[in-house]
């Protein structure tokens, strides 16, 4: 605390609040929204599986718009992100027996869709300057059945390409690329979910490119495109050359597909937010930037440094974190309800690492084997994950749209910070 400053309450504990005015909303409807919703409506194509009108379906125009936009050439939409990733470790034949690695620090749907399909989840402790997977401890982790690696971009960072591209290519083990938390990001000037053989993405509400629920897999190879279109459509597949009032689809089932189709409600959501997405992100990475500064100054403050190779990164979930060789012993949960009620908007822990989330619960699914080994083999207690946990415990995080805003909005968010670490000593006695 400087000399001479009177020291004011936290909010949290009745004094003034940091900052009073409203934050961006997010997702925010859009003229362009609201009327591709009711072109939709009014077409009488409302899935994929309708009969063909004459137009292109939103769907297609979608997979078309996003596979160009990441300079790719194939894009199959899914349902949501989970079912984008399930579509991709089964379109590399991923299933019983394999191995996946997958990060420790990340949303329970990585791990949830591998088990899903009966593979087992590898956790991989993450990186500390980046919160993403380390290769190192990737590397290390690999054995005979290791059938592919997903890393996730995430944390406004991302993880290290250069050396996944590298591991995928000597050890001809195929890479797998989670994008849900960056869409838009580019690692040496390329977008990121074209590195790996594919990419996944989740356009979930929160997501920074959203349809409410949503999902789409990105690929440049025609076989795994041909395999997804199946996988997400009962077996089927679109056919180039529709006619009026038939299906566009054709049977194939080649492999065993389910019903993840987008729907053209959805689809057309995406579609109309797409172009929006570039000037968004522009706009949260400025602000990311200014407050990077600021919160440089706080002392015991730290934030995740994105990699220099991240030329340009995706503002998504902003982390803050705290040292406590510092600033002492950690309050974070209340750290977090302190700076919600300063700023008004919404802050909380990150997501507890995998091998501690009451989330990620494999071994409660009958869909696995029951005998021992295979029960060991899933049991997420087994994996140790010290930089993840560190990291979980000294961290706090807020939504992207908070960087939506003004410099004003981004400057209150140091502001409380700062005021925050000034009264930790109040926060650890409450
Ligand atoms: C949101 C998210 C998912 C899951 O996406 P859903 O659309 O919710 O199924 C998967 N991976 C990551 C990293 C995510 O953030």
């Amino acid at each position: 605390m400087s000399a001479g400053r009177i020291r004011s309450p936290l909010a949290l504990f009745g004094g003034p609040a940091s900052f009073s005015s409203s934050w961006p909303s997010w997702p925010a409807a859009t003229p362009e929204i609201v009327a591709a919703l009711q072109s939709v409506a009014e077409s009488g194509r409302w899935a994929i599986s309708g009969a063909f009108t004459g137009m292109r379906s939103h769907e297609q125009q979608f997979a078309d718009a996003f596979a160009a936009y990441n300079g790719t050439r194939y894009a199959v939409p899914t349902v949501n992100g989970s079912a984008a990733l399930t579509i991709g470790l089964e379109a590399l034949r991923i299933g019983v027996g394999d191995e996946v690695l997958v990060p420790g620090l990340t949303w329970v749907a990585c791990a949830s869709a591998v088990s899903g399909i009966g593979a087992v989840p590898v956790l991989v402790d993450v990186d500390p300057q980046t919160l993403c997977i380390s290769a190192d401890a990737a590397r290390a982790a690999i054995t005979p059945r290791t059938a592919a690696i997903m890393v996730v971009h995430a944390y406004c960072s991302a993880a290290d390409l250069d050396a996944f591209t590298a591991l995928s290519a000597t050890t001809g083990i195929p890479l797998i690329e989670d994008c849900s938390q960056a869409h838009g990001a580019r690692w040496r000037g390329l977008r990121v979910g074209t590195y790996g053989v594919l990419g996944a993405f989740s356009l979930q509400q929160v997501k920074v490119l959203t349809c409410g629920e949503g999902g789409v897999a990105i690929t440049a190879n025609p076989e795994l495109d041909d395999t997804m279109q199946q996988l997400r459509a009962d077996g089927r597949r679109r056919i180039a050359v529709p006619r009026r009032g038939q299906l566009e689809l054709e049977d194939i089932g080649s492999v065993q597909g389910r019903n993840y189709c987008l729907s053209e409600f959805h689809a057309a959501v995406a579609l109309a937010q797409l172009p929006l997405l570039d000037q968004q992100n522009a706009r949260r990475r400025v602000n990311a930037a200014r407050l990077r500064v600021r919160l440089r100054e706080i002392p015991g403050v730290l934030c995740v440094e994105p990699p220099a190779a991240l030329t340009e990164e995706t503002i998504y979930q902003f982390v803050i974190q705290f040292d406590p060789e510092r600033l002492g012993p950690l309050p974070t949960r209340r750290v977090a309800d302190a700076l919600f009620a300063e700023l008004g908007v919404f802050v909380e822990m990150i997501d507890a690492p995998l091998n501690a989330n009451r989330l990620y619960n494999p071994l409660a699914s009958r869909r696995l084997p029951l005998d021992e080994r295979s029960r060991r083999a899933f049991d997420p207690h087994r994996f140790d994950l010290p930089a993840a946990t560190r990291a979980q415990q000294n961290s706090v995080a807020f939504g992207h749209w908070a960087l939506l805003g003004s410099s004003k909005h981004t400057d209150a968010i140091a502001e409380a910070v700062a005021k925050v670490v000034e009264n930790l000593d109040d926060l650890r006695s409450a």
